[in-house]
Parts: structure tokens; C-alpha cells; sequence
């Protein structure tokens, strides 16, 4: 069988056994959307948004880049958070790194692997702001380290961002939160680091950095 022909054989079974289970399901669904939260992720195949939390279609909003970025000049990204915020009134934003990335990787070790470069940049930016903190951990803990530092830098992104500062000045409900999932266990490590209102973020910002540097696990 051509392989493609597997993944639609696939989904005829996936849509049968939803709609055995929940009859009206897709019907539902294709009138209106409503989640309450905005996922941020990582493109890695391991790392599936609605799988690892548990949540069904229509229940998570996901945009998904390589190595979660949230660039300030993204369209892309930004019309995804304004549109989740904006329309949809998510009343959670996460961003969710995790573990062993690969591009966080790629760009700690200065890999040169072409036009991505200019993509990874940005982690190395993270990376060179937080150079003492990485310098203190034996060489095998860094990638991990930058995954969490990149993911602390995202979330102020989005903070910052036009779009999540107005929905604060407005009075609109919005926390936005920063995750690391890990790839060898499965479970989401909560970094302490979750923000609801512009004047808790750099308060909140150097707790969760003093954490990350104490690599205190706050589950
Ligand atoms: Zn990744």
C-alpha cells in the first residue's frame, strides 16, 4: 500500500470510531470553534500538542514553528495570537518547549545548516544574553538549559507583544504561560512561570530565571 494510502485509511477509521463515540461530533464542530487556550509549540514530530494534554479537536488553538519562537516580526505567529485573542478570546496562552530540541541544539552549538540559520539565530541570542548561567553547567546540561531560557524569552515575547498588552489594558482575562515538555517521560515541566497582568512580568520573569538556575523542579 502507498504509504499516503495508510494515513487515509487511517483517518476513515479515526473519523468512524469518533463518531461512534460521540455522535454529532464533527457536525458540532463545524459550526463554531471555542478553545480556551493557544498553544505555542515546537514543529518536532514528538512533541503533539493536543496528545500531551489531553484535548480534543476543538479545544486547542496551535501554531508551531521550529523550536517555539515568537519572533516580533512574525506575521505568521502574530496573526495567530490575534486572531486566539482577539476573536476567539483564548484565556491562555502557552508556550511549550521541550526538551533535547533540536534546533535549540543546532543553534547552541553554531551548527551551519543554511537558511534556518537565520531562523535559529534568535535562540543564540537567548543563548548569548544568558552565556554566564550556560557556562556554569557541564557541557551535556546546556542544550536543556537553553530550551528552558528560550522558552522564559518567548513568553515575555508574547507579553510584549501589541496584541497581548492590549488585551490587558482592555481588562481581558489572559494568562500566558511557560512550559517544558520532556521527550524521555512524556510529562510537562511547569517552569513557575505564568503571567496575567504587564506588571507581574518582570517580577515573575527573574523568579522563574532564579528558578531555572537552581534547576529546582516545581512540580
Ligand atoms: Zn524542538
Amino acid at each position: 500500500m502507498h504509504p499516503l494510502q495508510q494515513l487515509i485509511k487511517n483517518n476513515r477509521l479515526w473519523s468512524q470510531s469518533t463518531r461512534d463515540e460521540k455522535p454529532g461530533f464533527f457536525l458540532q464542530l463545524s459550526e463554531q470553534q471555542s478553545p480556551d487556550y493557544l498553544w505555542i509549540g515546537c514543529a518536532d514530530s514528538r512533541v503533539p500538542a493536543n496528545e500531551i494534554v489531553g484535548l480534543l479537536p476543538g479545544e486547542l488553538f496551535v501554531h508551531r514553528n521550529v523550536a517555539n519562537l515568537v519572533v516580533h516580526t512574525d506575521l505568521n505567529c502574530l496573526s495567530v495570537l490575534q486572531y486566539a485573542v482577539e476573536v476567539l478570546k483564548v484565556r491562555h496562552v502557552i508556550v511549550c518547549g521541550h526538551y533535547g530540541c533540536g534546533g535549540v541544539q543546532a543553534a547552541l552549538e553554531n551548527s551551519q545548516l543554511g537558511l534556518i540559520d537565520n531562523w535559529l539565530r534568535h535562540i543564540q541570542d537567548v543563548r548569548d544574553k544568558h552565556q554566564s548561567l550556560i557556562e556554569l553547567v557541564p557541557e551535556p546540561d546546556r542544550v536543556d538549559l537553553l530550551c528552558k531560557l528560550n522558552v522564559l524569552e518567548q513568553v515575555t515575547h508574547v507579553c510584549r507583544t501589541t496584541i497581548v498588552r492590549d488585551a490587558w489594558r482592555a481588562g481581558q482575562e489572559l494568562t500566558v504561560t511557560g512550559w517544558v515538555y520532556g521527550l524521555k517521560d512524556g510529562l510537562i515541566h511547569d517552569l513557575g512561570l505564568s503571567i496575567s497582568t504587564p506588571d507581574k512580568l518582570a517580577e515573575t520573569y527573574h523568579s522563574a530565571l532564579a528558578n531555572i538556575a537552581q534547576d529546582d523542579d516545581l512540580e
